[in-house]
């Protein structure tokens, strides 16, 4: 059968000429490029899960609770338990999705659409566009600082500018791992007319100190925290994220999500592991370990590592990034070029994934680690 193409097509007019989002994935013994989680799921919450999940199959002839309420408490619980009294949240709070783009998207679905603007601080996680625009909600990039970070003044005067009916802030942000400070994000929401979204997918990485843009939700009703399993929880393949606001903005998200979105799978496998939610971060110091790591010994090659929040490390100063990525991809090791020239990406992994990047990399630069 001959295959038409996308001009064959009555495609919408703003996606022609597009390209789908997505990295590499490639068979290669040592994977840092998409923010993953390198230890696997411990054997006693992958057994927890599977009895979970077992005990819905038979049961699979219905729909699942629309209102997945047993997870929504679930969440709830497990923010609180980083949260003083006066933040605590239940789960009338809470809204869950088939990942965190997922629960982006239904925001925007929400609160973007047709006529209407999102804006961020680019370089910045290149979803929050491509979310934006398959809803025809005009994208708006503001640049950051040369490292990276957002000037407070900047931003307030960019929001007061442009308006914008949805603002992405992502702390820490992907690419570059740095954390934006409250004072920041309470500036922008004061100046913002519409919604400010808080992505901190990587919030459980943060060295200590920083403190998350939870404990502003009380009295601010359009800001919306959105978080992730897929990281620190290390389950990226069961497609969990989740957001913490005001109920009215679960209510405005019920408005457009599709029925009984979360299936009773994935309802019960995000919540036996948040019932093992402990052992399941139980990794996540390791991790920020090997990210520091990362950044201690990178300047000994002569690159320049960004401070980070996350589970990653964004490094510049190389000549030609795209060549070494591919030469770190010749010896087994993937990473990610996020098109931001002279830099890359690279995911802190185990101790011994980490020592083959920093022991490939000294090698490809000509130093030692
Ligand atoms: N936000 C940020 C900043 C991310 O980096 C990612 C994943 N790369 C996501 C959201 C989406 O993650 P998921 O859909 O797996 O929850």
């Amino acid at each position: 059968m001959t295959r038409a193409s996308l001009n064959d097509l009555p495609l919408r007019d703003d996606l022609r000429g597009r390209q789908p989002y997505g990295a590499p994935q490639l068979d290669v013994n040592v994977r840092l490029n998409v923010n993953e989680n390198s230890y696997a799921v411990p054997e006693s919450v992958a057994l927890a899960i599977v009895e979970a999940v077992a005990a819905q199959v038979r049961t699979l002839n219905r729909y699942p609770d629309r209102e997945f309420t047993a997870l929504r408490e679930k969440l709830a619980k497990y923010l609180n338990a980083g949260l003083d009294d006066e933040h605590r949240l239940t789960a009338d709070n809470i809204w869950a999705a088939n990942g965190s783009n997922e629960v982006l998207q239904q925001i925007v679905q929400a609160f973007g659409g047709h006529d209407r603007t999102a804006l961020g601080f680019v370089p910045s996680y290149s979803m929050h566009p491509i979310i934006s625009q398959g809803i025809s909600t005009r994208w708006m990039a503001v640049d950051r600082d040369a490292d990276f970070q957002v000037d407070r003044e900047d931003a307030v005067r960019a929001v007061t500018e442009l308006q914008p009916d949805v603002v992405f802030l992502c702390t820490p942000n992907n690419p570059s791992g740095t954390a934006l400070d409250l004072a920041t994000i309470e500036a922008i929401y004061d100046v913002a007319p519409g919604i400010v979204i808080v992505d901190e997918a990587y919030a459980e990485f943060s060295r200590s100190g920083t403190r998350s843009a939870l404990t502003l939700l009380p009295g601010r009703e359009r800001l919306i925290v959105s978080r992730t399993m897929s990281k620190a929880f290390s389950l990226a393949g069961a497609r969990v994220g989740y957001l913490a606001a005001d109920p009215a903005v679960t209510d405005a998200i019920r408005l457009v999500r599709l029925p009984y979105h979360l299936s009773a799978l994935t309802q019960a496998a995000a919540g036996a592991a948040l019932d093992h939610s402990d052992e399941l971060l139980g990794n996540v110091e390791a991790l920020k370990a090997q990210r520091d790591r990362i950044v201690q010994t990178l300047p000994r090659f002569g690159v320049r590592p960004f401070p980070s929040d996350s589970n990653f490390v964004l490094f510049g100063g190389l000549s030609d990034a795209h060549t070494v990525w591919q030469r770190l991809l010749d010896r087994g090791i993937l990473i990610r070029d996020v098109g931001i020239p002279g830099h890359l990406r690279v995911n802190a992994g185990t101790e011994a994934e980490t020592s083959a990047f920093l022991d490939a990399l000294g090698e490809i630069l000509g130093e030692t680690p």
